[in-house]
C-alpha cells in the first residue's frame, strides 16, 4: 500500500484516514482516481465533491452511506452510479447486527480490510463485479456473528464469502491461531485466502489454465470430503515446508492455491509499502543492498529478491521490539515456482475481462479455517447447489435485518461499470 498526500497540506496521509491529521481536512477515498481527496469541512448527509479522474475527466462523487452513516468507510461513490455504497460496500450481502457495539466495531475491522484486499486486486486491474452485476460470476461477502448452535465457517461457495467475523477479536483470532498450529492468523489473510478460491474459479477453470494449475499444485478434482478428513486426521506431511507455505495449504490443491495467492497479495502490498517509504535494505552478511524503489512490479524475480531483504529485516525489527516474526514463513524453491506461478497468470489477466465459459458447478470449498476438527456435514456444506444457499453456510439468518442497512444487494441494478484500475504498483 503507497502512502498519500494531503492536497491541502501536503502532509502524508494513510489509505484508512477520512481526515488529514496536520490540517484538520476532511478527505475521502476515490477508487477511481486511486486516490484520496479533500471534501468540504461542512460535513452534511449530501456532500459532493468533484474529482479529476485520469484521462483528465472530472465526475462528481458522494461519500458512501457507511462513510455518513456509522464512520465504517472513507471512500466516495461516483455520483453518476446512483448507489448508496461504494464499491466496496456494495459487495458486502449481510453484516452482523450494529445495535451491538461489538459487532459495529468488528464489522468496520473487517470491511477495512476488504478495502485494502480491493485496492490490491485494483492496482493489478482484475475485474471485480459484484452478484448484482454479473449473478453467476459476480463476487459477494456475508460477514456473519456465529452462535454456539449455529456457528459460522469461514469459507468460499460460488463467488460468496462468509467470514466470521469474531475473527476481528484479537483474543479470538490468536486462541484458534494457536488451537490449529498455524503461524499466521489475519483478517486480511482470511480475505485474501478466500478471494483466492474465487479466482481459481475465474482464471483458472475458466480460463483455461487448470493443466498448467495441476503440474504444480497437482490433482484438484480429489475429493475435498476426504482431504479434510486426511488433515485434521492425521495432520500435515512431516516435510510439509519442502513444497507448501504452510500446513493448511498440504491439504487440498485448492488450499495450496489459496494460500500461495495470498502470500503473494501480502508480497505486493507489503513491498508497495516499503517502496512508497523509499525502503533501502542490506541482505545480512552481503554488501548489495536492495532499494525497493527500484522494484518493478512485473518482475517476479526482482520481487523475490526484495521480498527476501525486506522480510529479513522486518523480522529483525519485530525481534528488537520483544514481538514474534511479523513474517514467520520459509519459502523453498517448490513455493517460490507456484508464487512464480500466480505471478504469471495475473501478469497474463491484468486489465482483461473475466473468462466467460458455461462451467460446470462450483465444488470449491465452502467452509473451512475455523473448525478445529472437520466441519460438521462437509459434504452438505460443499454440494455444488446447497453451496451457494445462505442457509448451508450459516443455518439461521443473524437476527438483525442486516437488508435494510445495506440494501446494495436489494436495490435496482445498477449497469456494470467496471473501470480499469489506475494504480498499477510500479
Ligand atoms: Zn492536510
Ligand atoms: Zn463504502
Ligand atoms: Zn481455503
Amino acid at each position: 500500500m503507497r502512502l498519500f498526500t494531503c492536497e491541502c497540506c501536503k502532509s502524508v496521509l494513510f489509505f484508512d484516514n477520512s481526515r488529514c491529521m496536520s490540517c484538520d481536512q476532511p478527505i475521502g477515498y476515490c477508487a477511481e482516481a486511486a486516490k484520496l481527496v479533500p471534501l468540504p469541512k461542512e460535513q452534511t448527509a449530501d456532500v459532493s465533491v468533484e474529482v479529476a479522474l485520469p484521462g483528465g475527466k472530472r465526475e462528481t462523487f458522494l461519500k458512501c452511506k457507511n462513510f455518513t452513516e456509522h464512520d465504517a468507510c472513507n471512500w466516495l461513490v461516483r455520483a453518476e452510479d446512483r448507489e448508496p455504497y461504494c464499491l466496496s460496500c456494495r459487495l458486502t450481502e449481510i453484516i452482523p447486527d450494529l445495535s451491538d457495539a461489538k459487532n459495529k466495531q468488528a464489522w468496520a475491522e473487517v470491511e477495512s480490510a476488504k478495502r485494502r484486499l480491493l485496492y490490491t486486486l485494483r492496482a493489478l486491474r482484475l475485474p471485480v463485479l459484484t452478484k448484482t452485476e454479473d449473478a453467476t460470476a459476480g463476487l459477494s461477502f456475508r460477514f456473519l456473528v456465529g452462535t454456539e448452535e449455529a456457528p459460522v465457517l469461514t469459507g468460499h461457495a460460488d463467488g460468496l464469502i462468509t467470514l466470521n467475523v469474531a475473527e476481528a477479536d484479537a483474543a479470538y483470532r490468536e486462541n484458534m491461531r494457536e488451537k490449529l498450529g498455524e503461524a499466521y492468523r489475519t483478517v486480511l489473510g482470511h480475505l485474501r485466502h478466500e478471494i483466492g478460491h474465487y479466482y481459481w474459479d475465474r482464471l483458472i477453470r475458466d480460463g483455461n489454465r487448470v493443466e498448467a494449475f495441476r503440474a504444480l499444485f497437482g490433482d484438484e478434482s480429489l475429493s475435498y470430503e476426504t482431504a479434510i478428513q486426511r488433515h485434521y486426521g492425521e495432520g500435515p506431511p512431516a516435510n510439509w515446508a519442502d513444497s507448501y507455505i504452510s500446513a493448511y495449504a498440504t491439504m487440498h490443491p485448492w488450499e495450496d492455491w489459496a494460500e500461495t495467492w495470498a502470500h503473494y497479495l501480502h508480497m505486493l502490498d507489503t513491498l508497495e509499502t516499503a517502496k512508497s517509504h523509499g525502503l533501502t535494505v542490506r541482505l545480512p552478511g552481503e554488501n548489495e543492498r536492495v532499494s525497493t524503489d527500484e522494484l518493478t512490479f512485473g518482475d517476479f524475480d526482482g520481487l523475490m529478491a526484495g521480498w527476501q531483504a525486506v522480510t529479513i529485516a522486518l523480522n529483525s525489527l519485530s525481534r528488537s521490539m520483544g514481538m514474534k516474526d511479523v513474517y514467520p514463513f520459509v519459502l523453498s524453491k517448490s513455493v517460490r515456482d507456484k508464487l512464480h506461478f500466480v505471478h504469471d497468470v495475473l501478469s497474463d489477466c491484468s486489465g482483461k475481462p473475466l473468462p466467460r465459459v458455461a462451467a460446470p458447478a462450483n465444488v470449491a470449498p465452502a467452509a473451512e479455517s475455523g473448525a478445529a476438527a472437520p466441519p460438521r456435514a462437509p459434504a452438505a456444506l460443499n454440494a455444488p447447489a446447497a453451496a451457494a444457499a445462505p442457509s448451508a453456510v450459516h443455518p439461521s439468518p443473524p437476527a438483525a435485518s442486516p437488508a435494510a442497512l445495506n440494501a446494495a444487494a436489494a436495490a435496482p441494478a445498477v449497469p456494470a461499470k467496471v473501470k480499469p484500475a489506475v494504480a498499477t504498483p510500479q
